[in-house]
């Protein structure tokens, strides 16, 4: 059937035959099969359904993805293989939506499939940002943001048909709906909304990125996150988060109406999941649209109560947001009186000005008007949520403990496992049956295999297969150059002073010195980096300048080139993502105890038989509990202490720079004739500064004990079958880490779908 219909598609369109199609047109013709497919299979049926609000959804490429849900995979790749063509190289054509920024858009993305492979009910709501994120290049040694459009004529986007007014104070916008079908594996077909507006306009867009932020109805879904370093930038935020919700609201109660659902019922219709507090103002929008429909107002609170949960995903203060009433009120006036009679009922309920929802400058934290007026506060691994609970919202838990819950993070083994490592998915396979691709805990039936040298010399082997793999698509797309017989060690994330990219740095600087001292490792390392930097974040910058100068420096010389190399992959995503994770041996999860609330990268990489080198931080804790001592290499002070560290302002980067010359030495590596001659002065200095003057995330506290660890890790590896045995343990207790089991987690506690 399916090879009959590429067939005919192709012969249609193109007017060839399937050998003479190119990859292009096989793509296109694969995209309407999927579309279609995708469109005939069974819808979630029930009561109640979810809608997933989120900023991000950093959803990936999506053919592999669809086609493996739909069954189709092997089948079509079979058939295009006896054409002469191949499906790995059609995949390339595919851009990658970039409608995310690093890991809570990754996870939106992951919960959807989860959702629609559990056959639950359950919609994501986003907007349609043409130009992305931004597109990172390098230049002199420097990240440069360029704009990265990903909307083709064709792609799988299709026109709802569906549109909104939504009211700003000065103009209205109407909207205009496109969906994307996410299939679920063996499961339904649910959907994702992306809000945009007809009238947006990339012409608008000036040298890099920058373009004028006031003109709303010509920007307005150009860029995710748009620099917010000035005002206008901030009230464009305020902008695009009050239009995705009010779409998102109007769009719930459309669906109610169609259904012919009573809204005094909502919340045994509706659940609405917060994802961090971006879209927080869909609480006062649904209050609003609600007593427009001639509800009380107590009783509209009451209803959106019982129907908003949100999901906390960190504990940066800077991170929470915290809007002026007055920029709201430029924006969005119609909510302000909302807001202001929610805060005044908490305001006469508690005195402890820690919970207000406008506090004494004038600013609305939205997080806390999500936990007075939501039924559910969650945090994203066990630390994490002890850490809301006991320290960052103890105040509201004090209040109410009952909507407290944590949910620990997973990731899509469709996508992390079957799409992007066939190797170890057919290994699996052959041993411990299929069953596992939909009752992930089964992989514990590879423990069964520990003292089989045949299993252990297989996982190696997939391993090397995988390490040439990202070799050889490095060389190709980055003209980069690794040795695939070298232990490579790699941080793929994000860039953020807290999860500690520059502590990594500090180890290469350790190693290059080592070498140049004649001290050769056993076995060459390449030491992979891969990371975007908030284009207003200075310092995150110059981390990224400082990781490009060391790998100039350490390529181009000869006396430590064959031993050791750093790497800085260009426009780190999803799809390096999918390359990198299964070549790993190395995961880097090295963020200060306290400060990542989960991670996610920890869990792709252990699936694909990584081994984690980690502080006791968010869900590496659950990792360790999981694999054992033996299987995990942690280091560092606990969260405990550091938390004492910040309560007390004791920690003093300068003490450890002046007391310790080990540590003296590689900080001052960073302003070494050497590196000045390579790198900006300026740039570099600045960092050094900041390094012994302020390091607010504890680099020098942990980095002595890393750099032990990390040795220790390079010497074990030496031992290939005791290595492979900790392969073996990590990819077998992942199973934890599977998104259908946070998401039927959430389901159970939280949704009731
Ligand atoms: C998984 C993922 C992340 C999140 O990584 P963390 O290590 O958890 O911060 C970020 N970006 C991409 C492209 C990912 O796939």
């Amino acid at each position: 059937m399916i090879r009959q219909k590429i067939e005919e598609i192709v012969k249609q369109k193109y007017n060839k035959g399937l050998r003479e199609a190119t990859n292009e047109e096989i793509y296109i013709t694969l995209l309407e099969i999927v579309k279609d497919m995708a469109e005939a299979a069974p819808r979630a049926e029930g009561k109640k359904k979810l809608y997933y609000i989120s900023a991000e959804f950093l959803i990936g490429k999506l053919l592999s993805n669809n086609l493996i849900n739909l069954g189709i995979y092997d089948e079509v790749s079979a058939f295009l293989e006896e054409n002469g063509k191949s499906l790995a190289a059609i995949e390339e054509i595919e851009p990658e939506p970039s409608l995310g920024n690093g890991g809570l858009g990754r996870l939106a993305a992951c919960f959807l499939d989860s959702i629609a492979t559990l056959g639950l009910a359950g919609d994501g709501i986003g907007l349609n940002y043409h130009m992305g994120l931004f597109k990172q290049l390098f230049d002199e040694n420097r990240q440069k943001e360029v704009p990265n459009p990903w909307i083709d004529s064709e792609s799988w986007l299709t026109d709802a048909g569906v549109s909104f007014e939504v009211p700003f104070r000065e103009f209205t916008l109407k909207s205009k709906l496109y969906d994307i079908d996410v299939t679920g594996y063996e499961g339904v077909t649910n959907k994702l909304h992306l809000f945009d507006v007809e009238t947006v306009d990339d012409s608008i867009i000036k040298e890099g990125i920058s373009f004028d932020k006031k003109d709303i109805a010509h920007n307005l879904t150009l860029f995710l996150y748009p620099d917010d370093s000035d005002k206008a930038g901030n009230l464009l935020r305020i902008y695009q988060q009050y239009f995705m919700v009010s779409n998102a609201a109007q769009y719930i109660l459309k669906e109610c109406d169609d259904k012919g659902i009573s809204l005094r019922n909502l919340h045994e219709h509706v659940a609405i999941q917060i994802n961090d507090t971006h879209p927080s103002m869909v609480i006062p929008e649904l209050i609003r649209l609600l007593v427009q429909r001639k509800i009380d107002f107590n009783e509209a609170v009451e209803i959106v109560q019982k129907t908003c949960a949100y999901t906390n995903h960190t504990i940066l203060a800077e991170a929470l947001e915290k809007w002026p009433l007055d920029y709201l009120e430029q924006v969005a006036p119609q909510i302000v009186p909302i807001i202001k009679e929610l805060d005044l009922r908490v305001k006469g309920r508690y005195q402890d000005e820690r919970v207000y929802i406008i506090d004494k400058d004038n600013r609305v934290h939205m997080a806390h008007m999500d936990i007075h007026y939501g039924y559910s506060v969650n945090g994203v691994a066990h630390l994490h949520t002890e850490i809301l609970k006991n320290e960052e919202l103890k105040p509201f838990y004090d209040i109410y403990p009952q909507k407290f819950n944590n949910k620990t993070n997973g990731i899509t083994f469709r996508r992390w496992l079957l799409h992007c490592n066939k190797e170890l998915t057919a290994m699996l396979d052959s041993l411990i049956g299929p069953d596992y691709r939909k009752d992930a805990g089964k992989l514990e039936g590879l423990l069964g295999y520990i003292e089989d040298e045949n299993v252990l010399r297989r996982l190696l082997e997939m391993k090397h297969v995988k390490k040439q793999e990202l070799a050889s698509y490095l060389k190709q797309t980055q003209g980069i150059d690794i040795n695939p017989d070298s232990i490579y060690d790699i941080q793929s994330k994000r860039l953020h002073e807290y999860k500690r990219q520059q502590m990594n740095t500090l180890y290469v600087i350790y190693k290059y010195l080592e070498i140049k001292s004649g001290k050769k490792p056993a076995r060459p390392i390449t030491v992979i980096f891969g990371a975007k930097a908030a284009p207003a974040y200075i310092i995150a910058k110059d981390i990224i300048h400082l990781v490009l100068c060391l790998q100039q420096l350490v390529q181009n010389d000869p006396d430590v080139a064959p031993y050791l190399n750093v790497v800085m992959v260009e426009n780190y995503n999803v799809t390096l993502a999918e390359k990198m994770m299964p070549a790993c041996d190395i995961s880097e999860q090295i963020s200060l105890a306290s400060k990542e609330a989960s991670g996610t990268g920890n869990m792709k990489f252990m699936l694909n038989g990584a081994v984690t080198l980690g502080t006791e931080d968010g869900a590496n804790v659950e990792i360790h509990q999981l694999v054992g001592d033996e299987n995990i290499y942690i280091f560092g002070k606990s969260s405990e202490e550091v938390i004492a560290h910040y309560r007390n302002s004791d920690y003093r980067a300068v003490d450890y720079y002046i007391e310790d010359d080990e540590i003296r030495r590689l900080v001052d590596f960073i302003i070494s004739p050497q590196m000045l001659r390579i790198g900006d002065p300026y740039l570099l200095l600045e960092l050094h500064a900041e390094l012994i003057r302020k390091d607010w995330f504890m680099t020098l506290l942990d980095v002595k004990e890393y750099i032990q660890k990390k040795e220790q890790m390079f010497a074990d590896y030496e031992n290939r079958t005791e290595w492979a045995k900790k392969m073996l343990v990590n990819i077998a207790k992942a199973g934890y880490f599977s998104s259908d089991r946070t998401i039927a987690e959430y389901n159970r506690d939280i949704w009731k779908l």
